[in-house]
């Protein structure tokens, strides 16, 4: 696959081109705005909440040739806001235009197997883990991993979907055939303490800046919350930033990566292993947006148009909290405390475990 270069940094004017129009690519395209950069969203959904706050935008599939053609000359760099990009789409835009971040990134990041291959070749710890392609793989593969597991499709999960938890007496084919029989990998079960997340931005010419280390809560496998700095001792966070690091200078990473980690007690103190990595801005990142003078947005625009990378330092603690479904339904209340920050995304159906916004409680640090 040949994949263009782009020659020259962007320049004040410039076009940046965005697959996916949800959420995150609404908070790239209004991060883009103030740095007098465009942006260009290509999306099959016509109700794409990033329409609204883009220069311009396409609805179309993904899979359109002669959309993707026009969208990718239309364009300066093109981007995208998640990891499930089709291969093809990636492979024929990046023969037209620079795709930030590259094929590597997402050819690692789409599928479990490969992902947990790079980590483990990148000196970075991992849960044990097994290849499944059959139910007959599995129970030899639990007793190996120590009786308890998770099974995961190699592709396509996300937020706790295609996954069960399997014990020793668990029945095999009933598991594989709940994850629809497709190839995926048994994971060991990991009693972790606590979830973190750290997000790191690399430049073309390979600075790399980690902010600080997150703590996130789940409900219902989705993120509720993520508070910073999270309750680690400062080695274990400087650990946790430097595996965020390494990682993206071993994918030769240009962009903003997420990296989310689990914290498993080790005697008296604490260790990490890396559950998986994210090519894009995330989540747990979007304290950044109120708690940092460069937010995660701006730091993945900044990268990608090949300009130098913002500071990722801290100025106040921080809670960001999702609301999701009918929580945002609280706006009100939360505009009326002066230490909250309000993102809405512009969403016109409120629906059951959609994310409709997050709030960022913000508190000074003090001197
Ligand atoms: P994932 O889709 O890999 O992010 O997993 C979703 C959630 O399942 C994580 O946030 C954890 O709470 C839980 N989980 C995933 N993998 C493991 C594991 N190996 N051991 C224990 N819990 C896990």
């Amino acid at each position: 696959m040949t994949t263009k270069a782009l020659s020259r940094p962007l320049s004040p004017g410039d076009t940046i081109g965005i697959l996916g129009g949800g959420q995150l690519g609404r908070m790239l395209a209004l991060a883009a705005a103030p740095l007098g950069l465009k942006t260009h969203i290509l999306c099959p959904d016509p109700d794409s909440p990033a329409f609204e706050v883009a220069s311009s935008y396409t609805v179309a599939g993904y899979d359109d040739v002669s959309a993707l053609d026009i969208f990718a000359a239309a364009v300066d760099v093109v981007t995208y806001e998640f990891e499930n990009v089709p291969g093809p789409t990636a492979a024929h835009l990046a023969e037209r235009v620079c795709v930030r971040p590259g094929p590597k990134a997402l050819a690692v990041s789409q599928d479990r197997l490969n992902e947990k291959t790079f980590l483990r070749e990148a000196g970075v710890p991992v849960a044990d883990y097994a290849r499944i392609d059959a139910a007959g793989d599995i129970a030899s593969a639990l007793a190996e991993l120590g009786g308890t597991g998770i099974l995961k499709t190699r592709r396509m999960g996300y937020d706790g979907k295609g996954q069960v938890l399997l014990r020793a007496e668990a029945d095999a084919a009933a598991a594989f055939q709940q994850i629809g029989k497709t190839p995926s990998i048994l994971e060991a079960f990991v009693p972790f303490e606590r979830e973190v997340s750290v997000i790191a931005a690399r430049a073309v010419d390979g600075t790399v800046r980690a902010y600080d280390v997150a703590e996130n809560v789940h409900r219902d496998h989705i993120l509720k919350t993520s508070t910073v700095p999270a309750a680690l001792d400062a080695q274990l966070a400087a650990e946790a930033r430097a595996m965020a690091e390494r990682i993206a200078d071993q994918l030769d990473y240009v962009g903003v990566i997420g990296v989310e980690m689990f914290v498993l007690p080790q005697g008296s103190a604490s260790r990490l292993v890396v559950n998986e990595i994210a090519p894009r801005v995330h989540n747990s990142g979007h304290w950044t947006q109120d708690a940092c003078l460069v937010s995660q947005f701006e730091q993945h625009v900044r990268a990608i148009a090949g300009w130098p990378l913002g500071s990722a330092e801290r100025h106040s603690d921080v809670v960001m909290e999702n609301l999701i479904g009918d929580e945002v339904e609280r706006w009100q209340e939360i505009l009326r405390d002066p230490a909250s920050a309000l993102h809405l995304y512009g969403k016109s159906d409120t629906r059951a475990g959609r994310k409709m916004g997050h709030v960022n409680r913000i508190c000074p640090q003090r001197a």
